[in-house]
């Protein structure tokens, strides 16, 4: 087996670990793993992207914010760029959400083209999600304004990979219509 299949297992295997009693926020409790794994396979599978680095971030980018891993951590284990990756797509939880997520659209136009193919394909995941199933107790505006949102975010992150940014843009426009 060559070096990069056994580097995204053992970053796929880390990330299952910390995940491990997560679930999505769908009905049926979807295994949190899940999200992470899929995120990657939009970025290798749709985005075309091979570069490791940003699959293994892609696989790690919940962790610091979701789970007890640190930095640190991901610096020893998977180096310092797959760690600063990690680190530009992580929310600062201390701080109250609306305010994450002002920074979020602020924030999105700088980070490193590495962070903006994950943060791309992350939100690509999410609005898929929301799409085949509304979470628990999350009415249709709320789903809206989780539209909208990503729809700022995405805008700050253009001109990284035109591929993702045309499946969001399918997304949000047929958004537009049905609402
Ligand atoms: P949250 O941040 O609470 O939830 C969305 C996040 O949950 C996603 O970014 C994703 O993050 C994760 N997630 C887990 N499971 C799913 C799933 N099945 N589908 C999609 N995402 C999932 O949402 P917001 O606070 O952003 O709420 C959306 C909007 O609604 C906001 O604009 C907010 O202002 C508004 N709001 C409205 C409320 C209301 O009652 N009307 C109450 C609160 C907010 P990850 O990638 O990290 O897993
Ligand atoms: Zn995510």
């Amino acid at each position: 087996m060559n070096s990069d299949a056994l580097l995204l297992l053992e970053t796929v295997h880390f990330s299952a670990e910390k995940h491990r009693d997560q679930r999505r926020k769908d009905a049926d409790q979807t295994p949190y793993i899940n999200h992470p794994i899929g995120v990657a396979r939009i970025l290798s599978h749709e985005g075309g992207v091979t570069d490791i680095e940003v699959l293994q971030a892609a696989l790690l980018h919940d962790t610091v914010e979701d789970t007890d891993t640190t930095h640190a951590e991901l610096e020893h284990k998977f180096g310092s760029t797959v760690a600063h990756i990690v680190q530009e797509v992580t929310d600062d939880k201390a701080l109250p959400k609306q305010e994450r997520k002002r920074l979020q659209v602020e924030h999105a136009a700088h980070c490193s083209h590495q962070a903006k193919l994950v943060k791309l394909a992350d939100k690509l995941y999410n609005l898929r999600d929301l799409n085949r199933c509304t979470p628990v107790g999350w009415t249709a505006e709320r789903v809206q304004e989780y539209f909208d949102w990503s729809s700022e975010v995405v805008n700050g992150l253009r001109g990284t990979s035109s591929v993702l940014e045309e499946k969001l843009d399918e997304l949000f426009t047929h958004r537009r219509f049905v609402s």
